[in-house]
This record gives C-alpha cells, structure tokens and sequence, in this order.
C-alpha cells in the first residue's frame, strides 16, 4: 500500500489545538499498514534522512530539534535508535533529561535546555525536556518546591505562564533557524504494563525497570490531564506538537521519521554552490595538484621507499 505522508502527518499533527482531545486518539492506531511494509517504508526514510542531514549540515544555517515526550517505555529510546541509525553521529546530539541535579534547580527550568540546544547544521534530539516542568513537577507540585522559585512568584497561573514562557522560547528559536518539532509517543496504559512486565522478565531489558515509573503509573490520568492542558496550550504553528500512536513501535518510528523528513524537505536544502572567484581557485588548485603527479617511474621508486620506512 502507498504511504500518503503528508495526509497521514496532518492527521497526528495538532493543528487545532483548542479542540486537541486525548482520549479521541487511539494508541493502537496503524492505519492498514503491517509491521514489513512499515520496515521497508522505514528502510527508504532513514537513507532520505540522512541525505538531508548532510545537506543540513554542509549548508550550516538551519537547525533542528527534536523534542520527545511520552510516559515511560513508550518508545523514546526506540525511536531515536532506529529513525536516526542512518544520520552521521557527527551531525546530531541526543541528550536525556533527568531529574534536575542541584547545580540545575539553582537555575531557571530553561536554562539546562538552553545549554543544549542543536548548532547550527545539526540535529539535536532532547529525549524528555523542558515540557518535564509543565507534567512530572505538575503532577508532583513538591517538585516544584524543590526549584526554589521565590515563595511570592508561585501563584494559581504558575503552569499557564510556564506554558507562555515555553511558547515564547520556541518561538525565539524558531525565529533564529531552529526548527522544532515535538513529539507526544501515546502509549496506552494496557501496553505500558505489557512493557514493564517484559522489563521484568528479560534479564537484558531489566536494567532498564524503575520501581518509581510503577508509582508514576498510578497517576496515569493526572499525566494524561497534564499532557493533554500542555499539547493545547503549546501547540503552535512554528513548533508544532505530533501526538504519535505508540502501542506499535514501528508505526511510531514510521511517523516521527516521516515528520522529520517533511520538515527538513521544507526547508529546501542544498548544498553551498561554489562559483565564480572561488570556483576559479579550486580550479587553479586542481590544475597544480594534477601537475604534482609522479611519472610511472619515480612514483615506482617512491612507493618502495615508503615500504620500506
Ligand atoms: P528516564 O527517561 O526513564 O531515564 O527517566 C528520567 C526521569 O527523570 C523521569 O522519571 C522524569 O520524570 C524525570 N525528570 C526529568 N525531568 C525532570 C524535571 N524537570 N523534574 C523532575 N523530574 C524530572
Ligand atoms: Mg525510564
């Protein structure tokens, strides 16, 4: 079957967000496709990828980042590996955020982001983020206490104002050549537990379990309350919110990785054309590099030269 994904993206993107309502997506979704034909579809998307990111980085003026969301095992890790298996390491920066170490608190929610954001030419990927401020510390309002934000500015609005103040960055970014796109991995509660229970039987997924992502689990709604508040206030047209079904690994892998090609495809990127004075010097250098070439014989003699050293 033909993957149409421009009109399946539009479908996940959250391009009204004052209507956005969570409960209307479906985790399971995969839209008649099969795992095989979502792995060849894949296969092609990861090679397109990683032209594009060359070309991203030879012209060095945009950048992008990716932004992840989602509760635990919903795939994050999963997504990273496969959709950018095929981008040079060079041109692109992961970094997962934990909870905040005490040299972070001392700093505004912001400031550990900022410090990480992607160079121009790269892709940065921010596994967990900035949007953690607005969810686990929402749903954990002693986490918030722990921030140490004077008594007096922490008033009913305070998440309606992280929201403006996270609207306002991203728009500074996008603003600045960063183009961000975020996405929410929708992992049903039934699939999470299917998941844990597999991080608990196979010794080589074991390290990965958490006793304290089971207690996060039994405030299931509080998050799915908080993302869905979050995805409606932040969604804007320069940074938008992808609401990703994620009970299906591959499906999910085939829709960020389908997001990401369209919006660095948007950006029409070419590799620098060198012209004019600058082509003519390259041309002089290749004329003198041609000149330098060895006769047969004395490239003879040199080579056993080099042997021998
Ligand atoms: P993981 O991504 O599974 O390695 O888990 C990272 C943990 O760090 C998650 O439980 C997050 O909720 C937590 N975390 C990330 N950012 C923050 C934050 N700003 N405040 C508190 N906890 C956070
Ligand atoms: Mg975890």
């Amino acid at each position: 079957m033909k993957f149409k994904s421009a009109e399946i993206l539009k479908h996940y993107r959250v391009d009204a967000p004052d209507r956005f309502d969570l409960a209307s997506v479906d985790c399971a979704e995969t839209r008649d496709l099969d795992k095989d034909t979502a792995g060849s579809i894949l296969a092609d998307d990861v090679k397109r990828l990683s032209d594009l990111q060359e070309r991203l980085y030879a012209e060095n003026r945009w950048a992008v980042l990716i932004v992840l969301q989602g509760m635990d095992a919903a795939g994050k890790d999963s997504v990273i590996s496969h959709v950018m298996s095929g981008v040079n390491p060079q041109g692109c920066e992961v970094h997962s955020f934990k909870a905040p170490s005490a040299e972070e608190l001392d700093h505004t929610f912001m400031w550990r982001s900022s410090t990480r954001l992607p160079a121009r030419g790269r892709i940065g990927i921010f596994n967990r983020s900035y949007y953690e401020d607005v969810l686990v510390v929402r749903v954990h309002p002693e986490l918030l206490e722990r921030q140490k934000i004077p008594r007096t500015l922490i008033g009913k609005h305070i998440w309606a104002e992280r929201f403006e103040d996270i609207g306002a960055f991203e728009h500074h970014l996008a603003r600045n050549g960063i183009l961000v796109l975020k996405f929410f991995l929708h992992v049903s509660k039934e699939e999470q537990r299917r998941r844990f229970l597999d991080r608990l039987d196979e010794p080589a997924k074991r390290w990965k379990f958490s006793k304290g992502d089971v207690n996060e689990r039994k405030r299931w709604n509080d998050y799915m309350a908080a993302y869905e508040d979050m995805i409606r206030a932040t969604s804007s047209p320069s940074a938008p919110w992808y609401v990703v079904p994620a009970d299906h690994k591959w499906f999910t892998r085939l829709i960020v990785a389908a997001a990401v090609i369209e919006a660095l495809d948007s950006l029409d990127l070419s590799f620098p054309k060198i012209e004019g004075a600058a082509l003519k010097e390259m041309r002089e250098v290749r004329a003198a590099l041609e000149a330098e070439r060895p006769s047969r014989g004395r490239r003879h003699r040199h080579d056993k030269g080099s042997r021998n050293r």
